[in-house]
């Protein structure tokens, strides 16, 4: 086995978002919490400079997942966020 954030387990990203992303944050666990760009990890990078984690809403790559609001029904389309990463 190889080696894991040790942060994996409180991570707010996942555990906010994996009930409803489950598929792509098991792509970013595996190529960031347990993968080979843990150290590229920009929520990591934060908690370890500030002692604090990032917004919950803040992806590995460090970019931020943005919800849809315009005119439509912020709480159905929220439900499904998109999850998109650096490719
Ligand atoms: S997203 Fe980053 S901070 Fe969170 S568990 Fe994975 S490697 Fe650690």
């Amino acid at each position: 086995m190889g080696q894991e954030c040790e942060f994996l387990a409180e991570c707010g990203l996942f555990t906010k978002h994996q009930p409803t992303n489950d598929l792509a944050c098991q792509g970013f666990i595996k190529m960031y919490c347990q993968g080979p760009k843990m150290g590229e990890c920009r929520r990591l990078e934060h908690r370890l400079q500030n002692g604090m984690p990032p917004s919950d809403d803040m992806l590995p790559s460090g970019n931020m997942l943005l919800f849809k609001s315009e005119d439509e029904n912020l709480s159905q389309r929220s439900a499904s966020p998109s999850l998109t990463g650096p490719g």
